[in-house]
């Protein structure tokens, strides 16, 4: 038995806390809230997991909600290449169903599960100086702080980070009232809709703290453009009723299903930026001692992909996985570099790759993958090869290693993912 400490209680520091317990190791989770001051906080964001992710909680009993959540089966992708022109539209059905349940309530059950399960709980926001004496008594120190100050202790990754400003600005709401199925799908997907000058919004079912099944929405607006509205939003009913005119304008053939949306509660809501970014996953600490980077921390997506959470999940099952095969060897920074680099290597670069595509001009490849899935219905029983690749783009949100080499074909090692890539394309603006 090892003794870890973990700071930082979002959705990847009480997943790893509970993991690491769970195989019997004595974890102590440093958190910066109480479980009931997390059900008051704004979300930090609307995880949608997928397959490999809720795998893992159900491996490590964290699944609380399955038989709650409205079940997202696929994605319904339009693109709109000018405004009200639905150009393309596609659905793919995934392999198994993703969900996104409200992370406040995750993470309040999750504090509790740790430690009815024999974890500790500490209440404080830890400094540099704590952090030194929590390093030196424990055998492994990760920190989970997300992208809060204390992320800065690890070096930002240049050659790995592509970008150092954020492409979208992002407004996030949970909302209520809308049905729970769209006219003439035969499944609920993520519909994520893409406006190539604009930007991009997507809403999902979402299994809400205090509503339960319900949506929750997302506007990746292009700094400067029509979706930039929301910036300077001071509630959520104003983030709902921006929302409205934007569907009226630029989503017309939804805006009759989203008229009743109405906030969820006062707390549901979001908006800001992210930079997406790769930090060194050690960081040494004046004292010598050395720390490990998990979830944000150590990769910080823009929300485009839906692969932040999904990222810090399977960071999660190789931490477990490394620690397993270390015995009892010292958890020095060497092992912490080549953890991760295994990680990197299998998930997160594919992940992040993919994930900096979305926020590009397309390529000539994903375009022409898009294209080719034109027809696509969603139907269990349509065995078309156009089916079968809206499928397999759904599953790529799963694994993105499995598609996302071939979307950036094309593009050169150096160009890939970064502003004005090599290769890429516009949408024609046919009807
Ligand atoms: C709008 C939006 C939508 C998203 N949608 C998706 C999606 O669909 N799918 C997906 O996979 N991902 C999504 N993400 C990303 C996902 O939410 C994050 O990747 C994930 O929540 C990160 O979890 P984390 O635990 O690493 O960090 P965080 O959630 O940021 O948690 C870090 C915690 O550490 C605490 N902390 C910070 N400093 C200290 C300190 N000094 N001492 C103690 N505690 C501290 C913070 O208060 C916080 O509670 C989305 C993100 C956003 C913003």
């Amino acid at each position: 038995m090892r003794n870890i400490a973990i700071m930082g209680s979002g959705l990847v520091g009480a997943l790893a806390a509970n993991g690491l317990r769970k195989v019997g190791h004595q974890v102590t989770l440093y958190s910066d809230r109480t479980p009931e001051q997390w059900l008051q906080s704004k979300p930090t964001g609307a995880a949608a997991r997928f397959e490999l992710s809720l795998q893992l909680e159900r491996e490590l009993g964290l699944n609380h909600w399955d038989d709650q959540v409205p079940w997202g089966e696929g994605a319904h992708l339009t693109v709109c290449p000018a405004p009200r022109n639905r150009l393309l539209t596609l659905t793919g059905r995934l392999s198994r169903p993703f969900q996104s349940v409200d992370m406040r309530m995750q993470i309040h059950r999750w504090m509790l599960d740790l430690v009815e399960r024999g974890g500790r709980l500490e209440l404080q926001s830890v400094t540099v100086e704590g952090l030194e004496r929590i390093a030196a008594a424990h055998d492994l120190t990760l920190v989970a702080a997300g992208q809060a100050e204390l992320c800065r202790i690890f070096e930002r990754d240049a050659a790995r980070s592509v970008y150092d400003a954020p492409r979208r600005h992002l407004a996030l709401v949970c909302f209520q009232g809308p049905r729970m199925r769209f006219d003439n799908l035969p499944l609920v997907p993520v519909k994520f809709n893409v406006f190539p000058e604009a930007g991009e919004i997507f809403y999902m079912p979402f299994l809400h703290k205090d509503v339960g099944q319900s949506w929750a929405c997302l506007v990746e607006a292009k700094p400067g453009g029509p979706l930039d509205r929301f910036r300077d939003a001071t509630s959520g009913e104003q983030v709902v009723e921006r929302l409205k005119g934007v569907f009226r304008e630029l989503l017309p053939w939804d805006a009759a299903w989203f008229e009743p949306a109405r906030l969820s509660d006062p707390q549901g809501w979001l908006v800001g930026a992210v930079t997406p970014t790769v930090r060194r996953p050690v960081a040494r600490l004046p004292s010598g001692h050395e720390v490990m980077a998990l979830g944000d921390t150590v990769m910080a997506f823009d929300p485009i992909g839906g692969q932040g959470a999904n990222n810090g999940y399977k960071q999660v099952r190789n931490l477990l996985e490394c620690v397993a095969e270390h015995g009892d060897e010292p958890f020095d920074g060497a092992w912490m570099t080549a953890t991760f680099e295994r990680f990197y290597a299998r998930h997160g670069e594919p992940a992040y790759s993919f994930n900096n595509l979305l926020l590009e001009p397309i390529t000539g490849a994903a375009q022409a993958l898009l294209m080719a899935q034109y027809g696509s219905d969603g139907c269990t029983d349509n065995r078309s090869p156009q089916q079968r690749l809206a499928n397999a783009f759904a599953d790529n949100f799963n694994d993105a290693a499995s598609l996302t080499p071939v979307m950036r074909a094309g593009c050169t090692a150096s160009s890939r993912g970064r502003p004005g890539a090599r290769g890429s394309r516009r949408w024609p603006e046919g009807g």
